[in-house]
């Protein structure tokens, strides 16, 4: 425990001081000569930041004592920072459009206008959608196979996949919950848990596609398929946390998951003669779509709706949707395997 409270300590510091990579943007010499310019005045333009307030042996000039802490103030350098990044990004930018220059990415991300501090307003409103949109599946479903479907005499559900639909729910809620806390403040530490608990939902959801769609039933043999899986998963995590944060790997670990999954549910979906096996062909489908919006990546529209946020909005029907097909799949399952014992 005290070493996991020292890992996320340093993890928590070194995201303070993290180097991004390089991006056209804050390769540009004139932004890089506002930034420096800022850190020494604390101004960009008429524009003045209270972090940027330090006295001359680096000690904040006002406040009590308890505020004059060391970890305080390196708190106050970055924001200090963080502000003249953002504010010298903007009057770049404004400069740039008015030469008629398509946006470019700094620090490799694009020019976002922040809302109240939140630096990507529309991701996160559109994750804590994603969010809600899995809660009321997940209480919907609950309700159906625990109240409204008829249960075994030992009390337990006749649907076999209940538990797994479960672990789903909790999980791609962290994933969404996770996601709206890195688009309001991108740092090293929110951006690994992002992509850890993405990385988490995307295994997992591979690992239900092969459970359901070869109707694995059998605890040992659902356990002889997860072993693989989660501990190459897991594997994955650790490397992106502890070792490295490869974006490329990542993304092709991501994307060979998602693929294979969707493939699973495709062809399954086209084998089927599974009642609601509609819904599944427009997620399928839909979900495929929704892949190259994140894949296409275009500048935000006037600061605030990219191709990412745009990915984030389509997932929100098609969670509905999705929740409705296991909705469906659970009564189909209840009523085939009712008939059976009768
Ligand atoms: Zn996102």
């Amino acid at each position: 425990m005290a070493r996991c409270c020292l890992i996320v300590f340093f993890a928590a510091l070194s995201s303070l001081f993290g180097v991004l990579n390089a991006s056209p943007g804050d390769a540009d010499p004139i932004y890089k000569a506002c930034v420096e310019q800022c850190e020494k005045t604390g101004c960009v333009g008429s524009k003045c930041f209270q972090h940027c307030n330090f006295s001359s042996d680096k000690n904040p000039t006002d406040g009590p004592w308890f505020l004059q802490e060391p970890l305080y103030l390196r708190w106050k350098q970055w924001d200090c920072h963080s502000d003249c990044r953002y504010h010298c990004m903007l009057v770049r930018e404004e400069e740039r459009e008015k030469l008629g220059d398509r946006p470019v990415k700094y620090h490799g991300k694009w020019p976002f206008r922040r809302v109240y501090g939140i630096q990507e307003p529309v991701s996160v409103a559109l994750s804590a959608l994603n969010l809600a949109m899995q809660f009321h599946g997940w209480v919907s479903f609950f309700i159906l196979v625990n109240y409204n479907l008829p249960l075994r005499p030992n009390r337990k559900t006749y649907y076999e996949y209940t538990g797994l639909w479960h672990i789903y729910a909790i999980i791609s809620m962290n994933a969404w919950f996770w996601s709206a806390v890195f688009h309001s403040r991108d740092v090293d530490l929110t951006e690994k848990l992002d992509y850890s608990s993405g990385v988490a939902l995307l295994g997992y959801s591979l690992l239900l596609a092969i459970l359901r769609a070869f109707s694995v039933k059998d605890e040992a043999a659902r356990v002889m398929v997860a072993a693989p899986l989660v501990a190459f998963v897991t594997t994955h995590i650790l490397y992106l946390n502890f070792y490295q944060l490869d974006y490329g790997l990542n993304m092709k670990v991501c994307v060979a998951m998602g693929i294979a999954q969707f493939l699973l549910w495709a062809v399954w979906a086209g084998i089927t003669q599974h009642p609601s096996r509609w819904k599944l062909w427009v997620v399928v489908i839909g979900g495929g779509i929704a892949m190259l919006l994140e894949m296409y990546d275009f500048p935000p529209f006037r600061g605030y709706v990219d191709a990412h946020a745009l990915w984030h909005g389509t997932t929100i029907p098609l969670t509905y949707l999705w929740w409705s097909f296991i909705k469906d799949d659970s009564e189909f399952r209840t009523s085939a395997l009712i008939k059976k014992a009768k």
